[in-house]
């Protein structure tokens, strides 16, 4: 971590205060919370984020109940020295509600008396986001179980049901395949990736932990042979 980080260039708020913008390693906004100086302090001495709560006016240690911890990667302040942008490396969730950032697609939107959008949508989401954001409600039913929904069935029922479904919908997609059905194939193989997603919060991984994988096989050198046993071929 950055030991040079020098403490007077920030400047607290009149009550003490200074806003941290968190932030995964891979650029993800994942809250905001505030920290006073002595927050800061035991960020910088302990390498995990320490922030101040306005609402139980006290020092709070990130992960302190939840286990949730954040391991500071850097620390960064903006041009006036107001506001700090600490880069994390989130284990679990950052959201006391149970997603995995605060800032989960909930959104503003502005329209005109015509009902026309003042604030441009955004074009399509990222593969990423719309993954993330399918795993966030898997999460949240998690955490706040929902009557009647089908989530929470396959979490009561347990893995071999999760795994007993994904082999299912796996069989689907190579039916629609085989049918040369494109609505069915779209259809199927959604079915499968929400059971995927399933799975790995069964396991409490994280999909970030997923793109990363997927993310060192185009990067050369981890490459398995065509033949391999993930039969990805080297020059896609
Ligand atoms: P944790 O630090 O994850 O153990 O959570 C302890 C408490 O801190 C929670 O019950 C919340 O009150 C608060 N908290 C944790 N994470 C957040 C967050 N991202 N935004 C706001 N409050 C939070
Ligand atoms: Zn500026
Ligand atoms: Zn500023
Ligand atoms: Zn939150």
């Amino acid at each position: 971590m950055n030991s040079s980080f020098d403490i007077s260039m920030i400047k607290f708020d009149e009550k003490g205060l200074v806003p941290a913008v968190v932030q995964e390693d891979n650029g993800q906004v994942l809250m905001l919370a505030y920290m006073n100086e002595e927050a800061l302090e035991k960020t910088l001495e302990t390498g995990f984020t320490w922030f101040y709560s306005r609402s139980r006016k006290r020092l709070w240690r990130k992960g302190e109940t939840s286990g949730n911890v954040q391991k500071v990667k850097a620390i960064f302040y903006d041009c006036d020295g107001d506001t700090l942008l600490v880069r994390v490396h989130q284990t679990g969730v950052a959201c006391h509600t149970g997603t995995y950032s605060c800032f989960n697609g909930r959104r503003l939107d502005a329209k005109n008396e015509n009902g026309v959008a003042l604030i441009s949508e955004e074009p399509q989401a990222p593969l990423a986001e719309v993954l993330n954001a399918v795993y966030h409600v898997i999460q949240e039913r998690r955490i706040h179980p929902v009557e009647g929904s089908y989530t929470n069935y396959l979490f009561d029922k347990g893995q071999d049901k999760i795994l007993k479904k994904l082999g299912e919908e796996a069989a689907e997609t190579i039916i629609a395949s085989k049918n040369m059905e494109k609505a069915d194939i779209l259809y199927e193989m959604g079915d499968l990736w929400y059971h995927c997603l399933v799975l790995l919060a069964f396991h409490g991984i994280v999909p970030d932990e997923l793109f990363v994988e997927l993310m060192k096989r185009r990067s050369g050198g981890s490459y398995h042979q065509f033949t391999g046993k993930d039969g990805i071929r080297p020059d896609v």
